[in-house]
This record gives structure tokens, sequence and C-alpha cells, in this order.
């Protein structure tokens, strides 16, 4: 089916995900919460370029401007800076559900903030969603698995995650956000989908960032796949290419500086001692899987941190 652009606002009209990727089709209203963070703003750069209009709802915790300044000016962007804590008024077609810390060092800053992102700002979202007839999508996480004793990690796995611990305001709070995610799907009869998203890297990642790099950005394909297709989910989008830290740290060094030193420190609390995702449900009902090696993607990331860092804004925006 063929979807319209409407200047007017549309209650349940549509079924967005019955247009496949890269159908030529007029624009959809599609917000995107966290849309100025890193995969946010390859997300938002992927649908502008598809025609749809996109309003980013961000409240630049750690998100940056610049990573969407580049669409300043196109009649089809629009940035409001909003936390999702509180309840907002938009007329869209589509959710994509982002805005959440997800980086250890920021999701631990404020604990308290970062649950009441995950439940209030996805009820909120939810809510958005159900009002407008749009569907939605959020983005949960690896985490939802805790230290898992299963591995690999296959969606049916319900995870093993302390509910007391320093993490424990990320991961249960992705997963009261994918219960809420699921109970307005059963309750309200919404249109919703999970993807549960494993480490991701690239350019525009926070340089303080933190996190192991085991997937490129081109997850964000996978987003896009999910919130078009047929399927609720939860989806595992990430690489089942594994690599212990000290195998990790050896590429790095190849890659930067082959005199960098490698220092081992202790682990911090709760951390999942191993993680790798079974991505064949995503492979067979979503025919998405990561295409990026580890050696292939990190000279990428290292060329947008080196601009950044040394004031090259040459590819900045790659
Ligand atoms: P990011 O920190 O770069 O982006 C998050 C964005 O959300 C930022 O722009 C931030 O300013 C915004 N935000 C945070 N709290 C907000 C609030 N209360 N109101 C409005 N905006 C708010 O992180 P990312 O890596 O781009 O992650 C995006 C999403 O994907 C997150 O929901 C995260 O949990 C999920 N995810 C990411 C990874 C990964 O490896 N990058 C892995 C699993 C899940
Ligand atoms: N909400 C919102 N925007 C909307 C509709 C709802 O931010 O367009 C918020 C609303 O303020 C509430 C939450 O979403 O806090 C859940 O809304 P819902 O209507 O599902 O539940 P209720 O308001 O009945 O609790």
């Amino acid at each position: 089916s063929r979807v319209a652009f409407e200047a007017e606002p549309r209650r349940g009209l549509l079924h967005p995900g019955r247009v496949p990727l890269g159908l030529k089709r007029k624009g959809l209203r599609v917000v995107v919460t966290g849309g100025a963070g890193f995969v946010g703003s390859h997300l938002v750069d992927r649908l502008l370029a598809r025609g749809d209009s996109v309003i980013v709802v961000d409240n630049l915790f750690t998100g940056r401007k610049e990573n969407v300044l580049h669409h300043a000016g196109n009649p089809n962007f629009e940035m409001i800076r909003h936390d999702v804590v509180e309840p907002i008024l938009l007329e869209v077609d589509q959710i994509y559900h982002l805005a959440c810390p997800a980086s250890p060092v920021h999701y631990k800053h404020n604990p308290v903030k970062t649950i009441k992102t995950n439940v209030v700002g996805t009820l909120n979202m939810l809510g958005l969603a159900k009002r407008v007839g749009a569907r939605f999508l959020l983005t949960s996480t690896s985490e939802v698995y805790g230290d898992p004793l299963q591995h690999p990690q296959v969606e049916t796995y319900w995870g093993n995650v302390n509910p007391i611990g320093v993490r424990s305001c990320y991961d249960e709070g992705k997963r009261t956000a994918e219960t809420l995610t699921m109970d307005y799907h059963r309750g309200a009869n919404l249109e919703v989908r999970i993807a549960r998203i494993f480490n991701t890297y690239g350019p525009r990642m926070c340089i303080d960032d933190g996190r192991v790099v085991s997937n490129f950005v081109a997850q964000v394909e996978g987003l896009m796949k999910l919130m078009e297709g047929d399927h609720v989910g939860p989806f595992n989008l990430g690489n089942p290419g594994e690599f212990t830290m000290l195998e990790l740290a050896k590429v790095v060094q190849d890659t930067i500086d082959p005199n960098a030193r490698i220092e081992f420190r202790p682990n911090t609390a709760d951390d999942p001692h191993k993680r790798k995702p079974d991505i064949s449900r995503a492979k067979d009902l979503l025919g998405w899987e990561p295409k990026i090696s580890l050696k292939k993607g990190l000279p990428l990331m290292v060329q947008d941190f080196r601009n950044r860092i040394f004031g090259d804004q040459k590819d900045a925006n790659t």
C-alpha cells in the first residue's frame, strides 16, 4: 500500500509497517526520542534520506546538537529539546523510542533519573502512541539478560538480573520498559516492536562512552527492518562474533597505536561475564545480520574520534 503525507493529524489510520523498506512512497511522520544521541542520529539520517519527516525529541543529556546539525534547514527535520519524563503532544505515525543514557558511566550518574526515563519516559511515549495510533518501537538492550546463565542468548531466555545492584536502574528499567510495551500491545492493541541491542560502536559515539565495542552502527538498519516488518519481537540485534577483552585490546592496539599499553583493572560490579547474541530470529524474520567486522569498522570510528579530538571536521558526519 502507499502512504500519503498529510498535514492534518490522523488517528489509527495507517499501517506503516506494510510499506517495505526501499519502496518509493511519500514520507511518514516519525518521532525519534534520543535522536541526538549516537544510534538515534544515524537512524535520523536514514529516515530523512528515505523521505520521512522526522521530529527528534531529546533532552541533550548525552546527545549532542552536532550529531543532527547537518539537518538544520531541512523542512522535514525538527528538533524539540524535551525530557521524555514529561508528557508531550505530537501527531505522528511511528515512534522510535531510544531516549535513555546507554553507557554505564552515564546511566549510573543519576540512577533514579535513569529509571524514571525508562519507566515514566516509556509510559509517556506509549501513551502518545496510543493516543495517535502510532506504531511504537522500543530499543531495549542485551542487558535484560543480566549476567546470563545461557550462552549464547536467545530471545526466549528470561535473564539473570540483580534487582538491587548498581546496574539495575538500567537493566530493570529496560525490563520494565519491555513489560509496559507488551502491556500496551495486549491491553490497548498498540502496534509495538522490541529490539534488544547488543553493544554498538561507530562514529558519533560519546568520546567518554566507555563501553566495549562489538557491533558497528549498521544495526540501525535492523531497527528500521523491525519497525517496517510484521513481528513484535523481541529481536536480538548484535554481532555474534565473540572475542575476549584481551583479543579486543590487541585489535585496538593494532588499529590505533602498537605502543599503547594494555592495563588490567578490577571489573565493575555486576558486569556480565560473557555475552553473545543468538541472532537466528533476526536473520529468519527480518533478513538482518551485521556485515561489518571489527577490523573494518574500528578504523571508521577511530577516524571520527580523531576528527573530534583534534578538531579536523572532515568526515565528522559520516
Ligand atoms: P546515547 O546516550 O548516545 O543516546 C541516548 C539519547 O537519549 C541521548 O541523545 C540523550 O540526550 C537522550 N536522552 C537521555 N535521557 C533522556 C530523557 N529523559 N529525555 C529525552 N532524551 C533523553 O546512547 P545510544 O548508544 O545512542 O543508545 C540509544 C538507545 O539504544 C538507548 O535506549 C539504549 O539503551 C539503547 N541501546 C544502545 C546500545 C549501544 O550499544 N549503543 C546497546 C543496547 C541498547
Ligand atoms: N501521554 C503523552 N502524550 C500523549 C498521550 C499520553 O505524553 O499524547 C502520557 C500521559 O500524560 C500519561 C502516559 O502518556 O502520563 C500514559 O498515557 P495513557 O493514556 O496510556 O494512560 P493514562 O493517562 O490513562 O494513565
